[in-house]
């Protein structure tokens, strides 16, 4: 198995059990990636409210993608959240 970082926990977790956002190599835009067909720089996050709140509020995703603008992708995984 795969072992990545979380960027809201910061532990090490099976990648398989987390989602996976990419930025994509050539358009630089953010996505969600679980087939790992994007190819680009990736950032992982456990699947639950805690880790992507942590994640969000520490902005961690910003410097793992190492982006300015994260607020598109943010408000997706806002609407993850309220759907749980
Ligand atoms: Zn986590």
């Amino acid at each position: 198995m795969k072992k990545r970082k979380c960027q809201g926990c910061k532990e090490l977790k099976d990648a398989d059990s987390m989602y996976k956002i990419t930025k994509e190599y050539k358009s630089n835009d953010i996505y969600f990636n679980p087939n790992s067909k994007i190819l680009g720089r990736s950032a992982y996050v456990c699947k639950n409210n805690n880790c992507i709140k942590l994640m969000l509020k520490k902005k961690t995703l910003k410097n793992a993608l190492k982006i300015n603008d994260s607020s598109k992708i943010e408000c997706i995984l806002l609407n993850i959240i309220k759907g749980q």
